[in-house]
């Protein structure tokens, strides 16, 4: 069972002349049903094995990205204002200054002060949870006061559209203090974020999700999120219950997979309980990581 502390706070590659970070933000646990939807559970607990409470492990691995002209931090964790029943029902490990976000940041010599960008993939808790800080005297303010965060406009309006489906899943707490600071920049469909950084739109998850591509020097890194959140979710129908869209988001990944194998992209897994990153194996002609 994969505990915090088997999770490097950082690891780091490059994409062309673009350094990037895995930041190992915390873990959570989520239902094992829900994270492999229609997969019946002889076959996901092969690949991952539950708790006792039928929860598996769930990396919160943000990305930070040495951009030239900016310092990108892809997601944002779970955050430090949850109280103890949420934080036991989801199995949260995330502490730190004043959470392993900030710590992570900091062990790559970085500050979070010196976020240019904070992106979101979507405003579900375990992605935006740290855009926000609950202050000691019990204030909510952004935990990255100098950035811009972008997320779709369609994200946005949804997150508070509050539906009894999704309300659950998208806490305002996370995102109204940083509109009350006009640090929101909302864009719509694929939009380049700033050189060598671009959005792209991968709905299925919610409707205006959206991953990250990093390219520099003819090599490409995909920030995927939770259109394959694990390694486990790489087979087209492997597509997690808490997905609004699946048949939606069936056709995004196999868009992504057609020219993540043709152009040999870096794939970033940001809830995979070990493994960071890898490429698809150019020689099998399902979806499976290289050696
Ligand atoms: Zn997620």
């Amino acid at each position: 069972m994969t505990r915090i502390d088997d999770l490097p706070l950082v690891r780091s590659t490059r994409v062309g002349r673009i350094r990037i970070h895995a930041l190992e933000a915390g873990l959570q646990r989520l239902d094992g049903g829900a994270m492999f939807g229609v997969v019946p559970k002889p076959l996901w607990e092969k690949r991952i094995q539950p708790d006792a409470r039928n929860r598996i492990p769930a990396a919160l691995r943000c990305l930070l990205i040495e951009a030239p002209a900016a310092l990108v931090l892809v997601d944002t964790g779970i955050g430090n204002k949850e109280d103890e029943k949420f934080r036991d029902i989801f199995g949260i490990a995330n502490e730190g200054a004043p959470t392993r976000l900030e710590d992570a940041i900091r062990a790559t010599g970085f500050g979070p002060t010196d976020v240019d960008i904070v992106l979101n993939t979507h405003l579900h808790f375990d992605h935006a949870g740290g855009d926000t800080v609950r202050l000691e005297d019990g204030a909510i303010v952004p935990a990255f006061p100098g950035a811009r965060h972008v997320v779709q406009r369609g994200e946005f309006d949804f997150a508070h559209s509050r539906n009894e489906r999704i309300r659950a899943s998208y806490l305002l707490p996370n995102v109204d203090p940083v509109a009350e600071a006009g640090l929101w920049d909302l864009v719509e469909g694929d939009a380049t974020v700033t050189e060598g950084v671009r959005v792209m739109h991968t709905p299925g998850h919610t409707p205006w999700h959206q991953s990250v591509l990093v390219e520099s020097d003819g090599e490409v890194a995909c920030f995927l999120a939770d259109v394959c959140p694990t390694t486990a979710h790489l087979p087209l129908p492997w597509i997690m219950g808490y997905d609004l869209e699946p048949l939606v988001t069936l056709e995004s990944k196999r868009r992504l997979w057609v020219r993540a194998r043709e152009d040999g992209w870096l794939l970033v897994f940001e809830h995979d309980p070990s493994v960071p990153w890898g490429r698809l194996d150019p020689s099998s002609d399902r979806p499976a990581l290289a050696p």
